[in-house]
């Protein structure tokens, strides 16, 4: 079903007026996670003022170690809901099994299914059975293959709504937190009709190439950018050495904004 063999038009994602797949790029930011109610609404205000219309922010966290910030939960989604009415943001939000789908429903707008999940496929068929956009990103060590078969698993389902993204790999290589596969993106593109995102975050894991991966996912066709931005980095509960501070965004969006008009992205 996910296939250009099957549907040799692109799949648009619409999202609060927002048309995710047309070939402009859409950006989502936001925090690792819902810290608080000011955390996010400083990052809110941020991407407000640039006209943008999403946010991110993980309320339920997916750590290494058990004894990590494991996320506020459903008072994070309550945050990420008031920060929704008041800034006019839809919101993208890591849910991580299906007994917290429901109620999560209520509060998220996108429903992310992170990389450890990916394969999680009753995860997959329950978030395949609602009316919502699904952002599914790509597993730790999962081939192509695999990913499209996960977005399978969802649209089997009936839920044709989904978005790829491309999150970098594990590989040998530690210079950067996993390698980001740019030519993931024109691959999923030819392979299949979903818009496909390039979250430069989790891939790159370093701030100093937030910018160049950006561009390179711009250049190579991605249909959207992910990255994280917190006010203050240094004291972030989760990847405070990965997230922007609120002048490192701006400066990485106006970048970006202007590499966009030098080469007619539009
Ligand atoms: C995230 O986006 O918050 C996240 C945990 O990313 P990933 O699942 O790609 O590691
Ligand atoms: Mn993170």
């Amino acid at each position: 079903l996910v296939s250009r063999k099957k549907k040799s038009e692109d799949t648009v994602v619409e999202i609060n007026g927002e048309k995710i797949g047309t070939g402009t790029p859409s950006f989502v930011f936001g925090p690792c996670a819902v810290e608080s109610y000011t955390q996010v609404a400083e990052v809110a205000a941020a991407i407000q003022s640039k006209g943008l219309k999403l946010i991110r922010g993980g309320a339920y966290k997916p750590r290494t170690s058990p004894y990590d910030f494991q996320g506020l939960g459903l008072e994070g989604l309550k945050i990420l809901k008031q920060i929704s009415q008041e800034y006019g943001l839809a919101v993208v939000s890591e849910i991580v099994t299906p007994s917290h789908l429901d109620e999560a429903l209520d509060y998220v707008d996108v429903v992310q299914v992170g990389a450890r999940n990916m394969q999680n496929f009753e995860l997959l068929k329950a978030v395949g059975s609602i009316n919502k956009p699904v952002l599914l990103k790509r597993g730790i060590a999962a081939t192509l293959d695999e990913f499209i078969h996960a977005a399978e698993y969802i649209m089997s389902q009936g839920n044709d709504q989904i978005i790829l993204c491309e999150r970098g790999i594990r590989t040998y290589e530690r210079a950067t937190r996993n390698t980001l596969d740019i030519s993931a993106v024109p691959i999923l593109k030819q392979e299949t009709h979903l818009p496909v995102f390039v979250d430069v975050t989790h891939s790159t894991g370093r701030r100093d190439i937030l910018l160049p991966a950006a561009k390179a996912a711009i250049a190579i066709g991605a249909d959207g950018v992910m990255a994280e931005v917190h006010p203050d980095p240094a004291v972030a509960l989760s990847d405070a050495a990965q997230q922007m501070n609120l002048q490192q965004f701006d400066e990485f969006y106006n970048s970006l904004q202007k590499f966009m008009k030098t080469h007619e992205v539009h």
